[in-house]
């Protein structure tokens, strides 16, 4: 039997770029098995009997997507006072240990998906731990909940605690099997995930380079260029190296499914690189500010060709809101003499992060035949909200306002696959 369902409200949908969205003030999405089978302005709906899930005056959205996070944080997310080495060292470090026992990496694991879902992200790039439970927890969780997640095993074998260390061979062999348990598994997708170049020795990124390799439609994601004193220490550690990026690129992890986080501090040259290998740079706002990192050059990037995508970072990221994201994304541009206009801003929240992740097919948009991933956003969610909205002349304007002031309280609803798995009160009347 065929699952349908009928979703109504304010359809909103940027697959043809940031400056024309796709937009219908009353419209109808038909869903069938988990996949948007039609949509269009009520009026043309076709007659069928199929419930209906109403949302009037919401806008209905593609699923967000978060292009670089790490469920094992959130415990550590908000921690006070220190720098990127610091701060990893005495918060990150300590609570990863912990992820060495099975029921807690399910628990958090479990936490983390239902805070992504409350946010209204249905995708999202995640590292776990160095240890393979840890993976296994995650995949287990994003299995249990249909949503399509990219995740990866942490390799790291150098300058952290032992309890956090694998080993070259380590590290390979237990990515390799959960690539063989868990890639293309239902929804899952892997992403080979060497912590950064401090933590990792020259064999462990020559195995990183292998696996990638062997399995060449995985992701790779790692960090770059965050802060001056990763830095210095990567130019210690690889003397050999011009430049952090080609550190990376002396192992073949370069390329168009690797997301690189930050991308702060880079040179010309080091751009050029990421440009010409099809690299991602995820920017990464709340989490440059927090840490005191420093600012993206967002012109800077695309000038030179390179594919920017947005992201939380939870924990060094203070917030899992893509509204929030945005919001703090803009003010790093403003500080720059930048700018960031609401529909470019929304169009990196869906079609824009799903095009860098080339899932462009199966997310990120309303299109006909994508996976009915959606989240529903109430623009007038709080008292001010609603009272600055009596003031909005357009589309445009509204979202800005909904990106500057919204957070999960604007958030009124998020499907995975057709599905609702988070609903706000009230609850929306569905009617046969
Ligand atoms: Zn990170």
């Amino acid at each position: 039997m065929t699952a349908r369902h009928v979703v109504r409200g304010r359809l909103l949908s940027f697959e043809n770029g940031p400056d024309r969205p796709w937009y219908v003030e009353d419209g109808f999405l038909l869903i069938e098995d988990g996949v948007i089978a039609a949509r269009g302005d009520l009026v043309d709906m076709p007659a069928a009997d199929v419930p209906v899930t109403r949302y009037d005056g919401d806008l209905v959205m593609a699923g967000l997507i978060d292009t670089h996070i790490h469920y094992p944080q959130t415990q550590v997310i908000a921690s006070y006072g220190a720098q990127l080495l610091d701060w990893l060292q005495r918060y990150t470090f300590v609570e990863e240990q912990r992820f060495a026992d099975p029921a807690h990496a399910a628990a958090v694991a479990g936490f983390f998906l239902e805070e992504l879902f409350r946010n209204g992200t249905t995708t999202a790039a995640v590292y776990c731990t160095v240890h393979a439970n840890s993976v296994d927890a995650f995949f287990e969780a994003s299995s249990a909940r249909n949503s399509r997640m990219i995740a990866g095993k942490v390799m790291m074998d150098r300058g952290a605690p032992d309890g956090l260390l694998d080993t070259a061979e380590r590290g390979h062999r237990e990515s390799a099997a959960a690539i063989a348990r868990w890639h293309g598994r239902g929804r899952q997708r892997y992403a080979v995930t060497p912590r950064f170049a401090p933590t990792s020795s020259e064999p462990q990124l020559e195995a990183a380079g292998d696996l990638l390799r062997a399995y060449p439609d995985c992701y790779l994601q790692t960090h770059l260029s965050e802060n001056r004193d990763e830095i210095r220490a990567v130019a210690g550690l690889f003397p050999w190296s011009a430049n952090y990026t080609q550190v990376y690129e002396r192992f073949g992890l370069l390329g168009p499914r690797s997301i690189f986080g930050h991308c702060i501090h880079l040179s010309a040259a080091e751009r050029r690189l990421l440009a010409e290998s099809g690299s991602i740079a995820a920017f990464c706002p709340t989490s440059n500010l927090f840490i005191g990192s420093g600012l993206f050059d967002r012109r800077a990037m695309m000038d030179a060709g390179v594919t920017v995508s947005l992201a939380t970072d939870v924990g060094g990221g203070t917030s899992y809101s893509m509204l929030r994201t945005a919001a703090e994304a803009y003010k790093i541009l403003q500080l720059q003499g930048q700018n960031l206009p609401s529909f470019d801003a929304f169009h990196m929240m869906t079609a824009g992060n799903a095009l860098a992740l080339g899932l462009q097919d199966e997310i990120g948009t309303l299109e006909v035949g994508t996976a009915a991933d959606l989240t529903v956003l109430r623009v007038g969610a709080t008292a001010a909200m609603a009272h600055r909205m009596a003031r909005v002349e357009n589309l445009e304007q509204e979202l800005f306002v909904l990106m500057t002031m919204g957070d999960d309280r604007a958030v009124r609803a998020t499907w995975v696959a057709g599905v609702p798995v988070y609903t706000a009160e009230p609850q929306p009347q569905a009617s046969a």
